[in-house]
């Protein structure tokens, strides 16, 4: 039963009626691809429509989450109360000299590919990395040695009030899978990376080698969030749940990926339940043998059925 079908007309004064749709599935939306109905999904086009939304939002005490491309999403089965927003219509990248504008739904992978063609170097580290560019800065996505933290000049936030405000790379607070916009669920808008001047080669180069690496290493032929666990201080989450003997370990649909220990994969029509069973069993087997606390680095959101 949907709570919010009232609320949603009254967006229709605000939004496009292809950019709301209701009980939308969120499987549709997560890399996991699990996840049930979001009571209203929205894809508005411009910062105006979006503030309008959100300052409904608020007027109604409706709650509301922002997506990008649900690549480190947990939803559960039961689905996301109240407004989902997407920024896919926020994707322009703009080059200028050294620096990189872009808009904070845009592709970060894709983002990396056009800094390659200007032979920009600094985000080769990001070609692999899926999601968009607000949801790394959101949670300072970094792999092999890099993260946003090195590249990120400012960030252009809209706050809980609807105020669009510039935050400088201090006022970000970037930490490990963690940021000022993660911990204030800011939105963000668009940014500003700088990156160094390089040789396309080289660039290409390194990009290449790191896509191969991904490739050997990930199980990227299942649906999956990326790694599930944080780093533990001292220790990799992967090791670990190998050393519990939980390599293939299933539950339901759900399962600890042979190929890299640290991904629980979606292997078989796996339920948000299943997969979340299967952390619980994770976290608490490696907790009993290694007396280690493993903490998703994955985000869990929504409601159980
Ligand atoms: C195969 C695979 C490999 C991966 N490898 C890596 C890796 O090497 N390194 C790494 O760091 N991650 C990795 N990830 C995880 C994931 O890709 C990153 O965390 C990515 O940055 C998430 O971006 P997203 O757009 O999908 O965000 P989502 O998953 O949609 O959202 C993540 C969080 O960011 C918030 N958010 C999203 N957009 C915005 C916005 N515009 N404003 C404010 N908040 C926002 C959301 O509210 C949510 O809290 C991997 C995932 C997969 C599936």
């Amino acid at each position: 039963m949907n709570h919010y079908l009232d609320f949603a007309k009254e967006l229709n004064l605000i939004l496009s009626e292809e950019d709301i749709k209701l009980d939308e599935p969120m499987k549709k939306h997560t890399s996991f691809r699990v996840g049930g109905p979001a009571d209203i999904f929205v894809t508005p086009k411009n910062v105006d429509e979006l503030v309008k939304v959100i300052r409904s939002c608020k007027e109604r005490k409706v709650p509301y989450f922002i997506i990008g491309f649900g690549s480190n999403l947990l939803v559960k089965d039961g689905g996301i109360r109240g407004v989902v927003i997407k920024l896919s219509k926020f994707s322009n990248i703009d080059i200028k000299d050294n620096v990189i504008k872009v808009q904070c739904g845009a592709s970060l992978a894709k983002t990396a590919r056009e800094a390659l063609k200007y032979s920009l170097s600094g985000l080769e580290f990001a070609c692999g990395i899926p999601g968009t560019v607000g949801g790394a800065v959101a949670m300072n996505a970094g792999a092999y040695g890099g993260e946003m933290k090195d590249v990120l000049c400012n960030v252009t936030i809209l706050d809980h009030d609807g105020n669009i405000k510039i935050l400088s790379h201090d006022e970000l607070e970037l930490g490990y899978r963690t940021s000022a916009v993660l911990k204030n669920q800011y939105l963000a808008l668009e940014c500003e990376m700088n990156l160094k001047n390089g040789e396309y080669d080289e660039i290409k180069k390194t990009i290449d080698d790191l896509m191969g690496r991904r490739a050997e290493k990930q199980p990227l032929e299942y649906p999956s969030a990326g790694s599930t666990f944080k780093r533990p201080v001292g220790y990799f989450a992967g090791k670990l749940i190998e050393d519990s003997n939980l390599k293939g370990k299933t539950i339901g649909g759900a399962a600890v990926s042979e190929k890299h220990s640290g991904f629980i994969i979606n292997k078989s029509q796996a339920t948000a339940k299943d997969i979340l069973d299967l952390i619980s069993h994770v976290q608490k087997i490696v907790k009993d043998e290694f007396d280690v606390t493993l903490e998703t680095e994955v985000r869990i959101i929504g409601e159980e059925i």
